[in-house]
Protein backbone atom coordinates (compact mmCIF):
# COMPACT_ATOMS: atom_id res chain seq x y z
CA UNK A 1 0.00 0.00 0.00
CA UNK A 2 1.34 3.29 -1.27
CA UNK A 3 0.19 6.53 0.92
CA UNK A 4 0.93 9.92 -0.52
CA UNK A 5 1.43 12.77 2.96
CA UNK A 6 2.25 15.39 4.45
CA UNK A 7 2.45 16.09 7.43
CA UNK A 8 -0.47 16.40 9.97
CA UNK A 9 -3.78 14.54 8.31
CA UNK A 10 -2.52 11.60 6.86
CA UNK A 11 -0.33 10.65 9.54
CA UNK A 12 -3.30 10.78 11.64
CA UNK A 13 -4.27 7.92 9.14
CA UNK A 14 -1.58 6.44 8.97
CA UNK A 15 -1.25 6.06 13.03
CA UNK A 16 -4.74 3.64 12.52
CA UNK A 17 -3.79 2.05 9.11
CA UNK A 18 -0.20 0.71 10.81
CA UNK A 19 -2.57 -1.07 12.91
CA UNK A 20 -4.21 -3.14 10.39
CA UNK A 21 -1.37 -3.30 7.69
CA UNK A 22 1.79 -4.83 8.53
CA UNK A 23 4.74 -1.88 8.82
CA UNK A 24 6.80 -3.22 6.46
CA UNK A 25 4.11 -3.54 3.74
CA UNK A 26 3.56 0.61 3.85
CA UNK A 27 5.30 2.90 1.91
CA UNK A 28 5.01 6.57 2.33
CA UNK A 29 5.66 8.87 0.21
CA UNK A 30 6.27 12.40 1.49
CA UNK A 31 6.20 15.98 0.65
CA UNK A 32 9.08 17.82 0.55
CA UNK A 33 8.31 21.48 -0.62
CA UNK A 34 7.99 22.57 3.19
CA UNK A 35 11.69 21.41 4.34
CA UNK A 36 13.98 24.22 5.21
CA UNK A 37 17.69 25.10 6.42
CA UNK A 38 17.36 26.26 9.52
CA UNK A 39 20.37 27.18 12.14
CA UNK A 40 22.51 24.43 9.72
CA UNK A 41 20.25 21.82 9.24
CA UNK A 42 17.72 21.19 6.90
CA UNK A 43 14.31 20.58 8.41
CA UNK A 44 11.95 18.19 7.16
CA UNK A 45 8.69 18.89 8.84
CA UNK A 46 6.71 16.44 6.92
CA UNK A 47 9.00 14.00 6.77
CA UNK A 48 9.87 13.65 10.58
CA UNK A 49 6.57 13.93 11.90
CA UNK A 50 6.36 10.54 10.04
CA UNK A 51 9.22 9.07 11.03
CA UNK A 52 7.96 10.23 15.07
CA UNK A 53 4.74 8.31 14.09
CA UNK A 54 6.56 5.27 13.07
CA UNK A 55 8.76 5.29 16.28
CA UNK A 56 6.08 5.82 18.45
CA UNK A 57 7.83 9.57 19.62
CA UNK A 58 5.59 11.87 18.15
CA UNK A 59 4.03 14.73 19.82
CA UNK A 60 0.51 13.77 19.29
CA UNK A 61 -0.88 17.29 20.53
CA UNK A 62 0.55 19.59 17.38
CA UNK A 63 1.70 16.36 15.15
CA UNK A 64 5.12 17.79 15.02
CA UNK A 65 8.60 17.39 16.80
CA UNK A 66 9.18 14.70 19.97
CA UNK A 67 7.06 14.39 22.78
CA UNK A 68 7.95 15.50 26.13
CA UNK A 69 11.41 16.99 24.23
CA UNK A 70 13.21 19.97 25.50
CA UNK A 71 14.31 23.20 24.02
CA UNK A 72 18.03 23.94 25.88
CA UNK A 73 19.23 24.66 22.49
CA UNK A 74 16.49 26.84 20.92
CA UNK A 75 16.24 29.18 24.47
CA UNK A 76 20.05 29.03 24.42
CA UNK A 77 20.11 30.61 20.31
CA UNK A 78 17.11 33.04 21.37
CA UNK A 79 19.05 34.66 24.72
CA UNK A 80 22.10 34.97 22.82
CA UNK A 81 20.51 36.96 19.86
CA UNK A 82 20.37 33.76 17.00
CA UNK A 83 16.29 33.26 16.98
CA UNK A 84 15.27 30.60 14.63
CA UNK A 85 12.37 30.32 12.53
CA UNK A 86 11.25 27.04 14.19
CA UNK A 87 10.67 26.77 18.19
CA UNK A 88 13.47 23.42 17.37
CA UNK A 89 13.51 20.87 20.31
CA UNK A 90 16.40 18.91 21.04
CA UNK A 91 15.72 15.46 20.55
CA UNK A 92 14.12 17.03 17.43
CA UNK A 93 17.22 18.95 16.34
CA UNK A 94 19.39 15.84 16.73
CA UNK A 95 17.20 13.94 13.75
CA UNK A 96 17.97 17.13 11.85
CA UNK A 97 21.90 17.38 12.77
CA UNK A 98 22.04 13.42 11.53
CA UNK A 99 20.21 13.91 8.34
CA UNK A 100 22.20 17.49 7.50
CA UNK A 101 25.47 15.45 8.27
CA UNK A 102 24.49 12.98 5.67
CA UNK A 103 23.47 15.03 3.26
CA UNK A 104 27.30 16.86 3.82
CA UNK A 105 28.77 13.58 3.84
CA UNK A 106 26.53 13.08 0.10
CA UNK A 107 24.20 10.74 0.81
CA UNK A 108 20.67 11.59 -1.25
CA UNK A 109 17.58 12.58 1.21
CA UNK A 110 16.13 8.95 0.71
CA UNK A 111 19.53 7.52 1.62
CA UNK A 112 19.52 10.15 4.98
CA UNK A 113 16.16 9.14 5.58
CA UNK A 114 16.61 5.37 5.45
CA UNK A 115 19.23 5.58 7.92
CA UNK A 116 17.26 7.75 9.84
CA UNK A 117 14.21 5.00 9.87
CA UNK A 118 16.64 2.37 10.47
CA UNK A 119 18.45 3.44 13.42
CA UNK A 120 14.95 4.39 14.83
CA UNK A 121 13.76 0.54 14.19
CA UNK A 122 10.79 1.63 11.54
CA UNK A 123 10.13 -0.95 9.45
CA UNK A 124 7.44 1.01 6.97
CA UNK A 125 9.15 2.44 4.35
CA UNK A 126 9.36 6.37 4.39
CA UNK A 127 10.64 7.87 1.14
CA UNK A 128 11.31 11.60 0.45
CA UNK A 129 9.02 12.43 -2.62
CA UNK A 130 11.87 13.81 -4.49
CA UNK A 131 16.03 14.07 -3.98
CA UNK A 132 15.96 17.65 -5.20
CA UNK A 133 15.31 20.85 -3.59
CA UNK A 134 11.99 22.20 -4.21
CA UNK A 135 10.01 24.69 -1.68
CA UNK A 136 6.65 26.46 -2.04
CA UNK A 137 6.47 30.20 -1.85
CA UNK A 138 3.79 32.03 -1.20
CA UNK A 139 2.85 35.10 -2.74
CA UNK A 140 1.14 37.80 -0.55
CA UNK A 141 -0.15 41.59 -1.42
CA UNK A 142 3.66 42.35 0.16
CA UNK A 143 6.12 39.79 -1.37
CA UNK A 144 6.98 36.42 -1.92
CA UNK A 145 8.14 34.10 1.31
CA UNK A 146 8.89 30.63 2.13
CA UNK A 147 5.81 28.27 3.16
CA UNK A 148 7.35 28.11 6.35
CA UNK A 149 7.78 32.05 6.97
CA UNK A 150 3.98 32.82 5.93
CA UNK A 151 2.72 29.97 8.27
CA UNK A 152 5.32 30.31 11.00
CA UNK A 153 6.54 34.20 11.48
CA UNK A 154 3.27 35.91 9.98
CA UNK A 155 1.29 32.60 11.43
CA UNK A 156 -0.26 32.04 8.16
CA UNK A 157 -2.27 35.68 8.12
CA UNK A 158 -1.14 37.68 4.83
CA UNK A 159 -3.89 37.45 2.16
CA UNK A 160 -2.27 34.99 -0.06
CA UNK A 161 -2.28 35.52 -3.78
CA UNK A 162 -0.58 33.06 -5.32
CA UNK A 163 1.10 29.53 -4.35
CA UNK A 164 4.33 28.62 -6.57
CA UNK A 165 6.52 25.58 -5.82
CA UNK A 166 10.32 26.32 -6.60
CA UNK A 167 12.02 23.77 -8.66
CA UNK A 168 9.45 21.51 -9.06
CA UNK A 169 9.73 21.41 -13.19
CA UNK A 170 13.75 20.60 -13.12
CA UNK A 171 12.86 18.02 -10.15
CA UNK A 172 11.80 14.40 -10.62
CA UNK A 173 10.34 11.79 -8.31
CA UNK A 174 12.95 9.95 -6.31
CA UNK A 175 14.22 6.72 -7.54
CA UNK A 176 12.82 4.98 -4.50
CA UNK A 177 9.41 6.19 -5.21
CA UNK A 178 9.52 5.03 -8.86
CA UNK A 179 10.82 1.58 -7.82
CA UNK A 180 7.85 1.40 -5.60
CA UNK A 181 5.44 3.01 -7.77
CA UNK A 182 6.39 -0.28 -10.06
CA UNK A 183 5.95 -2.65 -7.40
CA UNK A 184 2.56 -1.56 -5.78
CA UNK A 185 -0.95 -0.13 -7.86
CA UNK A 186 -3.18 0.45 -4.97
CA UNK A 187 -2.40 4.51 -3.91
CA UNK A 188 -3.96 6.21 -1.03
CA UNK A 189 -4.15 9.97 -1.28
CA UNK A 190 -4.10 10.95 2.37
CA UNK A 191 -6.22 13.84 3.82
CA UNK A 192 -3.52 16.43 3.29
CA UNK A 193 -3.36 19.57 2.13
CA UNK A 194 -4.38 19.63 -1.48
CA UNK A 195 -1.93 22.61 -1.96
CA UNK A 196 0.91 22.66 -0.34
CA UNK A 197 1.56 18.60 0.70
CA UNK A 198 -0.20 16.37 -1.96
CA UNK A 199 0.06 19.90 -4.64
CA UNK A 200 3.95 19.34 -4.58
CA UNK A 201 4.05 15.56 -4.89
CA UNK A 202 1.42 14.83 -7.81
CA UNK A 203 3.14 18.06 -9.88
CA UNK A 204 6.53 16.03 -9.73
CA UNK A 205 7.30 15.67 -13.71
CA UNK A 206 5.77 12.26 -14.45
CA UNK A 207 3.56 11.42 -11.61
CA UNK A 208 0.05 12.22 -13.29
CA UNK A 209 0.85 9.64 -15.65
CA UNK A 210 1.70 6.72 -13.20
CA UNK A 211 -0.60 7.30 -10.96
CA UNK A 212 -2.89 7.47 -14.17
CA UNK A 213 -2.46 3.74 -14.08
CA UNK A 214 -2.87 3.26 -10.71
CA UNK A 215 -6.11 2.33 -8.07
CA UNK A 216 -6.25 5.90 -6.45
CA UNK A 217 -8.70 6.13 -3.18
CA UNK A 218 -7.98 9.68 -1.95
CA UNK A 219 -9.43 11.47 1.27
CA UNK A 220 -10.85 14.65 1.89
CA UNK A 221 -9.24 17.11 4.50
CA UNK A 222 -11.51 19.10 4.24
CA UNK A 223 -14.70 18.60 6.38
CA UNK A 224 -17.79 20.62 5.44
CA UNK A 225 -16.43 24.31 4.81
CA UNK A 226 -13.52 24.20 6.70
CA UNK A 227 -10.04 22.19 6.95
CA UNK A 228 -9.62 20.03 10.34
CA UNK A 229 -6.20 22.27 10.75
CA UNK A 230 -3.86 24.33 8.91
CA UNK A 231 -4.37 26.69 6.36
CA UNK A 232 -5.69 24.86 3.62
CA UNK A 233 -8.92 26.59 3.36
CA UNK A 234 -6.77 29.92 2.99
CA UNK A 235 -4.41 28.67 0.02
CA UNK A 236 -7.09 26.67 -1.67
CA UNK A 237 -9.71 29.78 -1.97
CA UNK A 238 -6.41 31.71 -3.44
CA UNK A 239 -5.62 28.95 -5.78
CA UNK A 240 -9.65 29.67 -7.45
CA UNK A 241 -11.32 26.42 -5.60
CA UNK A 242 -13.90 26.27 -3.44
CA UNK A 243 -13.03 25.26 0.36
CA UNK A 244 -15.33 22.00 0.75
CA UNK A 245 -14.30 18.54 -0.18
CA UNK A 246 -15.72 19.10 -3.86
CA UNK A 247 -13.01 21.54 -3.76
CA UNK A 248 -10.91 19.21 -3.39
CA UNK A 249 -11.97 16.73 -5.93
CA UNK A 250 -11.76 19.89 -7.91
CA UNK A 251 -8.10 19.88 -7.43
CA UNK A 252 -7.03 16.72 -7.43
CA UNK A 253 -8.80 16.51 -11.36
CA UNK A 254 -6.87 19.14 -11.99
CA UNK A 255 -3.56 17.96 -10.89
CA UNK A 256 -4.17 13.87 -11.89
CA UNK A 257 -5.97 15.23 -15.20
CA UNK A 258 -8.07 12.42 -14.27
CA UNK A 259 -10.25 11.32 -11.14
CA UNK A 260 -9.22 9.53 -8.52
CA UNK A 261 -11.11 6.08 -8.52
CA UNK A 262 -12.44 6.84 -5.03
CA UNK A 263 -13.27 9.53 -3.13
CA UNK A 264 -13.68 9.91 0.74
CA UNK A 265 -15.67 12.45 1.86
CA UNK A 266 -17.68 13.18 5.20
CA UNK A 267 -21.20 11.78 6.54
CA UNK A 268 -21.37 15.73 7.20
CA UNK A 269 -20.41 16.84 3.67
CA UNK A 270 -23.18 17.99 1.33
CA UNK A 271 -23.79 16.66 -1.36
CA UNK A 272 -21.00 15.92 -4.59
CA UNK A 273 -22.41 16.70 -7.93
CA UNK A 274 -19.51 15.35 -10.26
CA UNK A 275 -19.90 13.89 -13.76
CA UNK A 276 -17.35 10.69 -14.20
CA UNK A 277 -16.17 7.55 -13.24
CA UNK A 278 -16.10 7.76 -9.50
CA UNK A 279 -17.18 5.94 -6.55
CA UNK A 280 -18.03 8.57 -3.56
CA UNK A 281 -17.72 6.76 -0.25
CA UNK A 282 -19.09 8.44 2.93
CA UNK A 283 -17.22 7.74 6.40
CA UNK A 284 -16.36 9.40 9.78
CA UNK A 285 -13.29 11.23 8.73
CA UNK A 286 -12.45 13.17 12.02
CA UNK A 287 -9.77 11.58 13.38
CA UNK A 288 -9.58 12.07 17.10
CA UNK A 289 -8.52 9.04 18.30
CA UNK A 290 -6.16 6.38 17.05
CA UNK A 291 -9.37 4.11 17.39
CA UNK A 292 -11.04 6.50 14.62
CA UNK A 293 -8.04 6.52 12.41
CA UNK A 294 -8.39 2.59 12.38
CA UNK A 295 -11.68 2.94 11.42
CA UNK A 296 -11.35 4.96 8.95
CA UNK A 297 -7.81 3.20 7.53
CA UNK A 298 -10.45 0.13 7.46
CA UNK A 299 -13.11 1.81 5.11
CA UNK A 300 -9.78 3.26 2.91
CA UNK A 301 -8.78 -0.23 2.52
CA UNK A 302 -12.27 -1.39 2.17
CA UNK A 303 -12.78 0.47 -0.81
CA UNK A 304 -9.88 -1.11 -3.32
CA UNK A 305 -11.09 -4.41 -2.43
CA UNK A 306 -14.65 -3.34 -4.80
CA UNK A 307 -12.62 -1.81 -7.73
CA UNK A 308 -11.54 -3.95 -11.02
CA UNK A 309 -7.96 -4.99 -10.93
P1 LIG B 1 0.82 19.85 7.08
O1 LIG B 1 1.97 19.36 6.26
O2 LIG B 1 1.11 20.00 8.55
O3 LIG B 1 0.05 20.97 6.47
O4 LIG B 1 -0.15 18.61 7.15
P2 LIG B 1 -1.03 17.87 6.08
O5 LIG B 1 -1.03 18.53 4.78
O6 LIG B 1 -0.74 16.40 6.16
O7 LIG B 1 -2.40 18.01 6.80
C1 LIG B 1 -3.15 19.18 6.83
C2 LIG B 1 -4.53 18.83 6.40
O8 LIG B 1 -4.98 17.69 7.16
C3 LIG B 1 -5.50 19.94 6.67
O9 LIG B 1 -6.07 20.31 5.45
C4 LIG B 1 -6.54 19.31 7.61
O10 LIG B 1 -7.85 19.69 7.28
C5 LIG B 1 -6.35 17.82 7.40
N1 LIG B 1 -6.68 17.06 8.59
C6 LIG B 1 -6.12 17.15 9.81
N2 LIG B 1 -6.74 16.30 10.66
C7 LIG B 1 -7.74 15.70 9.96
C8 LIG B 1 -8.74 14.74 10.30
O11 LIG B 1 -8.86 14.25 11.43
N3 LIG B 1 -9.59 14.36 9.29
C9 LIG B 1 -9.50 14.87 8.03
N4 LIG B 1 -10.38 14.44 7.11
N5 LIG B 1 -8.56 15.78 7.68
C10 LIG B 1 -7.69 16.17 8.64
Amino acid sequence: MIILSGGTGTPKLLSGMRRIIPEEEITVIVNTAEDMWVSGNLVCPDIDTVLYLFADTIDAEKWWGVHDDTFTTNDSLKRAGHPEIMRIGDKDRATHIMRSDLLREGSTLTDAIRELARSSGIRANILPMTDRPVATHITTPECEMHFQEYWITYKGDPDVLDVNIHGIDDAAPAEAVLSALDDDDSVIIGPSNPITSIGPILKLPGMREILREKMVVAVSPIIGDAPVSGPAGRLMRACGYWVSSAGVLECYRDLLGDLPDVFIIDDEDIEIGIDGDIEIVRADTMMTSVDKSEALSRRVVDSFRNLPV
